[in-house]
């Protein structure tokens, strides 16, 4: 080509009229091989892969923020993506109830409605990569993101799982199914080397992963930040290629969390195939002259590219026309944010049936409660949604009683986790730098305030929280650092709690020493402590701020602690309360904990609700004994001490934008609850089968309890947990009968039809969750004492009776055999059990496999 071209001159008609002419031709064709005509897939990508040189393949391994890198000439697209589980984390979104709230919803067609609507809505946004949904499951109750969970069985969260990703995809946006795998704490997330056995992988950790895989179809894998049995889940071969890609044959890519890989070669190797937010390991820098030397072979970066294209292609990223645009809080999202929420709230306890309320009966409620007047609708962290609009507990009564009678409400105790963000009177920027309030602030664009600041300005306060886009132009999105200088100059004598809240890391100097230590890449964190100040002295005060990627916050925040004052205003407020309590016909006590004790990012300390609550429930439960408890928390706490002395409770996990009208529709019957427990409950720490293995030691956490998770242990050890699994009340009654087996025996690859009938034997209409369990009676290994293998939920008229099937297989009744390394099914005697939580086992009947 070039001794054809050197025939003509550079700058000759001729020679640019056949550079042009070339150049439309390759146009022509890119443009031809991106645009849908029908060239089968695979051939498709074969010609973008052969049109790509290795520079710009290598380009395509590493993303810049939640965005993966375009290649404009040959007309593929950037992947945008955005978080999370519960709605779109992109400028405001609807705010859909928690993951575990879906889980506990047990109904996968509503889940599979949840997923379209929050892919238009992503649409909406200009995104076509969910990073949702997350499927890790519950190990310990401690854990900071339990709340984005499907709960502790896996056969739930991948039924889950699969009818989340299905809904998503169909809107022709990636689902990413995360985060893979055994990340089931956020102590020490970053590095902690999970040691767990092969057999507690497949059978507790795996399915999920699996089903979203197989029978979801889902196009991405996030890979987690821990190790997995020593080795970086990013570079962990054995985890991404051979059991993901090689067993499951999952023909999607694997995208990295963010900031969780640690070396390029090994990763490249691994089965990575996408480093977020930016390619800091996987980039031309350290690749290029490995994959020429042949270290790493040029097919193995291709196929991470093949990846890639097929996913764009598959979904439809790369036919832009056919995309619509999606539809973003529209009534129909508000209502089946508010459904979700109803239909998946548990009602613990309903003694003397005190639930659901008659208006008719009632003239004044007493509202009581920290979370009452808060719209607690998600946990923290990268799953945070910043909505049009929440409705708190207290307004969805509101909204319900309208003029059928008082409501009034008290929080009963100081807001237990609200920061006050320090007001810019009490700061002054440094000696010589004006006296105006505020600190200044310098501004970077690398995370070590590294050479001149691009923004050099006064700060009136330090507050900001954004989830998405950047906080000024001249900084972009991530890889920034800030530093505030300046002086404190508190009011009055006294004890101060002083906080930074910051995602990622932050550190707080006073008089030139470093006292609170935020440092580190995650999620908001919160770290605080007391310190004596002088009023009238001017303190020297320095905050030292980075954000490397995903979202970013920085707050400053205090409490004046004054002992005596709050004491004599908690005496007051006591005294209040339990008059409105007393004075009241009714008291809805809503109580639990926030975005702060539950988050992305650390672990709860304590699984016991703030002292203060527990006080609160007593004493009110005292003045009106028709007291109701409303409980908000992502996973359990422990409430030996207090259960007992009230007469209802209802748990409201994290309802989402909608949850203090779903919480009205529960309490006052206009929903019948049917929502059921995707976690055992646990009574005391000490009861759980993690308990002495978490939160581990020396960066290593052992899972020695094996397969025995949740109900698993509760149920084979005999243990009696608060609320067993599966377990939810209803309005109504439901009777079970006629169990019926299609047949005694079954061989291998043959299905078992399992038959019953439910009637909704009580007065209202209802749903009821049928759980069908398996037991091995006897196996060459351990086996727990039963296993979840199907449910359904079913819609039931008072006096109405169905008859309901289960198909089940052989793969029901497998367990993984180590010494195979496969499922098997041994031939022997099993049961089926149908009931209505794994402790309330209605109906059973033996079988025999071949
Ligand atoms: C989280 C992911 C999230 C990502 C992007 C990470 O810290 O672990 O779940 O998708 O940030 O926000």
């Amino acid at each position: 080509m070039n001794e054809f071209l050197s025939i003509f001159k550079k700058g000759d008609i001729m020679y640019r009229a056949i550079i042009s002419l070339l150049c439309t031709i390759l146009f022509v064709n890119a443009q031809q091989v991106n645009k849908n005509t029908g060239m089968p897939v695979e051939e498709r990508i074969d010609d973008l892969i052969n049109q790509m040189s290795l520079e710009e393949k290598l380009t395509m391994l590493g993303g810049t923020g939640f965005e993966s890198i375009p290649n404009d000439s040959l007309g593929i697209p950037a992947m945008n993506m955005t978080d999370g589980p519960v709605g779109v984390r992109w400028k405001q979104a609807t705010a859909f109830p928690a993951s575990i709230v879906m889980a506990s919803t047990w109904d996968p067609a509503l889940i599979l409605k949840l997923g379209k609507a929050i892919a238009q809505e992503a649409k909406a946004r200009g995104r076509n990569v969910l990073l949702a949904p997350c499927v890790n499951i519950q190990r310990v109750p401690h854990g900071g993101r339990n709340f984005e969970s499907f709960g502790e069985d896996p056969y739930l969260a991948a039924r889950m799982a699969v009818a989340y990703i299905k809904g998503v995809q169909s809107e022709k946006v990636i689902a990413t199914v995360k985060h893979f795998a055994i990340n089931n704490q956020e102590n020490e997330r970053f590095s902690i080397n999970v040691k767990v056995g092969e057999r507690a992988m497949h059978e507790i950790y795996f399915p999920a992963f699996k089903a979203a895989v197989q029978e979801g179809g889902s196009w991405s894998v996030m890979a987690a930040y821990n190790r997995l049995n020593g080795y970086y889940c990013c570079a962990n071969t054995w985890l991404l290629t051979n059991i993901l890609k090689e067993d499951w044959g999952f023909r999607g890519f694997v995208m990295s969390d963010w900031g969780a890989v640690h070396s390029a070669v090994p990763t490249a190797y691994a089965g990575l195939d996408i480093e977020m937010p930016t390619g800091q390991y996987m980039n031309i820098k350290n690749l290029l002259s490995n994959v020429r030397r042949g270290v790493v072979p040029e097919e193995m970066i291709n196929d991470k590219i093949r990846r890639m294209l097929r996913a764009m292609i598959e979904i439809g990223i790369f036919d832009k026309a056919e995309a619509d645009s999606g539809s973003i809080d529209t009534p129909k999202h508000r209502s089946l944010a508010r459904t979700v929420a109803r239909e998946g709230m548990v009602l613990l306890k309903n003694e003397q049936k005190l639930l659901p309320l008659h208006l008719e009966n009632i003239k004044s409620i007493a509202v009581i409660g920290p979370n009452a007047s808060e719209g607690r609708i998600g946990g923290g962290g990268s799953s945070s949604i910043n909505p049009f609009y929440t409705v708190s507990p207290l307004e969805g009564i509101k909204n319900r009683v309208a003029e059928g009678a008082s409501v009034n409400f008290n929080p009963g105790i100081f807001n237990f986790d609200q920061i006050e963000v320090i007001p810019s009177r009490y700061l002054r920027p440094p000696e010589g730098e004006g006296d105006q309030p505020g600190l200044l602030g310098e501004y970077f664009r690398n995370i070590n305030f590294d050479s001149t600041a691009v923004i050099r300005r006064i700060d009136k306060q330090v507050d900001f929280d954004i989830a998405s886009g950047s906080l000024d132009d001249r900084l972009g999105p991530d890889n920034f650092s800030i530093r505030w200088r300046g002086r404190l100059l508190p009011p009055v004598n006294g004890d101060y709690e002083l906080s930074i809240s910051s995602d990622d890391g932050s550190r707080l100097y006073l008089n030139g020493e470093k006292v609170l230590d935020n440092w580190g890449n995650h999620a908001v964190v919160t770290v605080r402590d007391t310190f004596q100040l002088v009023a009238g002295e001017k303190y020297d005060i320095m905050i030292e701020y980075y954000e490397q990627g995903g979202g970013a916050a920085m707050t400053l925040g205090w409490e004046r602690i004054d002992p005596d004052s709050l004491e004599r205003m908690r005496n007051m407020e006591q005294q209040k309360v339990l008059d409105l309590a007393k004075n009241s016909d009714v008291a809805i006590v809503v109580v639990g904990l926030s975005n702060r004790i539950e988050s992305e990012g650390f672990d709860r300390q304590s699984l016991d609700l703030p002292r203060e609550q527990i006080d609160l429930i007593t004493s009110v439960v005292k003045a009106n004994p028709k007291t109701i408890v409303v409980l908000q928390s992502g996973a359990p706490v422990l409430m030996d001490t207090w259960v007992a002395q009230i007469p209802a409770l209802l748990q409201s996990w994290y309802p989402g934008q909608e949850g203090g009208n779903a919480i009205a529709d529960i309490v006052f019957g206009d929903v019948n609850p049917s929502g059921k427990l995707p976690v055992s409950w646990l009574k005391r720490w000490e009861d759980s089968p993690a308990y002495g293995n978490y939160p581990g030691k020396d960066g290593i956490v052992n899972y020695a309890e094996g397969i025995y998770v949740g109900y698993r242990h509760f149920d084979t050890r005999h243990i009696d947990p608060q609320f067993p699994f599966g377990y939810g009340l209803s309005y109504t009654d439901f009777t079970y009968s006629d169990l019926k087996l299609s047949t005694g025996k079954i061989s291998q690859n043959e299905q078992l039809q399992v038959s019953c009938t439910i009637e909704n034997s009580g007065a209202m209409a209802g749903a009821e969750v049928v759980q069908l369990y398996v037991t091995d009676e006897k196996a060459s290994v351990d086996r727990p004492e039963k296993e979840l293998k199907g449910f359904q939920k079913i819609y039931l008229q008072p006096g109405e009776k169905k008859e309901i099937t289960f198909k089940i297989d052989t793969t029901a009744l497998a367990f993984y055999d180590t010494k195979i390394h496969d499922w098997i099914a041994e031939p022997g005697k099993f049961q089926v059990l149908i009931g209505s939580s794994s402790r309330n086992i209605k109906l059973q009947k033996r079988f025999e496999l071949k």
